[in-house]
């Protein structure tokens, strides 16, 4: 059963038409995330889910039941909005509690919840502080706390780490997937970060422009986009998009460079292409190039190192291209090497459609 329906929304603002006729359900248990590039109409979409902007047109069902004008205290939803929304005269146990107790929950439940949520967010120790006596970070677990302690069919997340430095982002990232996992509750989480939805999803749902551009796991995602904006969107480095020309089997880059043509791919003999290779299905050659994998010599130009890993620049048919590389593959510009480049896991992409082929 799908706790969340929603059927050829559009939300305009004036003349401003921000959703376009979104159809979308999110199943029981699942968690969903709406990602996408500033402005495409994520928190829009999240909010008309809320009730707190109004659908111009279209349906919302929550829980199988329509809520297209009911108001958000009746949807059957608790939201973590990404500047908490706390009450600054409460302390962070009032804050948890105050749903329930305008709900009129007898206190002891209202204890007994309480205590559950601040032990699983590990803010037990906080309860009688101040919202003004906390960091960002506690202050967003106990607006955490104060959606989950209530029963909600749908929860609701908008950029709810937007706000927190990137060391506790990603420990937050964790917290969160972990109380998924132990709540299994419906969950949408809204967020422009392409790697916080990759970690976070069960199923991604990337936007543009107000509608949706694809929508499937993250991998799936990752491997097998539709079209150059989803391929360009998701990964990091980002997806190199490299110019070619369909020869036979092959693709032929500027420099007369031939790679494998992939053979999902549809392209035909003659046909301009762009060729998209991940910078991850780029290595160093090994003894020999597996099949399907092109050995390509280059001088390396940049060196980014970053850990474990190393981001190299190099020159590929006529542009320059980034390759993630082992740190101690590769260790100054100047270096002339070869690599293996896996084009089983290439794109080829038609660039007047932009559609992958
Ligand atoms: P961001 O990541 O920057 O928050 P977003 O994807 O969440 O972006 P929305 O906030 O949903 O984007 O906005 C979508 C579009 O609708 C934007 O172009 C925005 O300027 C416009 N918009 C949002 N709210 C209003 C409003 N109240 N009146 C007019 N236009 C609006």
């Amino acid at each position: 059963m799908s706790d969340l329906k929603i059927t050829n929304l559009h939300k305009h603002y004036g003349a401003f038409h921000a959703v376009k006729g979104i159809n979308l359900e999110v199943p029981s248990g699942e968690f969903t995330v709406l990602v996408g590039p500033s402005g495409c109409g994520k928190s829009t979409l999240l909010r008309t889910i809320a009730g707190l902007e109004e659908a111009s047109e279209g349906s919302v069902e929550i829980g199988g039941r329509d809520v297209t004008y009911a108001r958000p205290r009746d949807r059957d939803i608790a939201m973590v909005f990404q500047n908490y929304a706390l009450y600054p005269y409460l302390n962070v146990k009032d804050n948890i509690a105050f749903g329930l107790r305008a709900r009129k929950f007898a206190e002891p439940e209202v204890e007994k919840r309480v205590a559950r949520a601040a032990e699983m967010l590990g803010i037990g120790h906080l309860l009688q502080r101040f919202p003004r006596e906390l960091s960002g970070g506690q202050r967003q677990r106990v607006a955490i706390g104060r959606a989950i302690v209530r029963d909600a069919i749908l929860y609701l997340f908008d950029e709810p780490l937007s706000n927190l430095d990137a060391q506790l982002r990603d420990d937050m990232r964790v917290e969160i997937k972990r109380l998924h996992r132990e709540l299994g509750r419906t969950m949408v989480y809204v967020t422009h970060d392409q790697i916080e939805a990759m970690t976070l999803a069960d199923r991604i749902v990337l936007l543009r422009d107000g509608i949706i551009e694809q929508q499937g796991a993250p991998l799936d995602l990752f491997e097998r986009p539709e079209n150059r904006f989803v391929a360009g969107f998701l990964g990091s480095p980002k997806m190199n998009f490299v110019k070619a020309t369909v020869k036979g089997k092959t693709v032929a880059l500027a420099d007369g460079t031939a790679l494998p043509l992939p053979q999902q791919s549809k392209a035909k003999s003659g046909q301009a292409v762009l060729v998209g290779i991940r910078p991850q299905y780029i290595a160093l050659a090994g003894p020999r190039a597996a099949a399907g994998h092109a050995r390509v010599p280059v001088v390396i130009e940049l060196v980014q190192p970053t850990g474990s890993r190393v981001h190299v620049t190099l020159p590929l048919g006529g542009t320059s291209i980034v390759a993630d590389l082992a740190a101690h593959d590769v260790s100054k510009p100047g270096e002339k090497t070869h690599i293996d480049i896996d084009m089983t896991r290439a794109i080829v992409i038609d660039p007047a459609t932009e559609r992958v082929i």
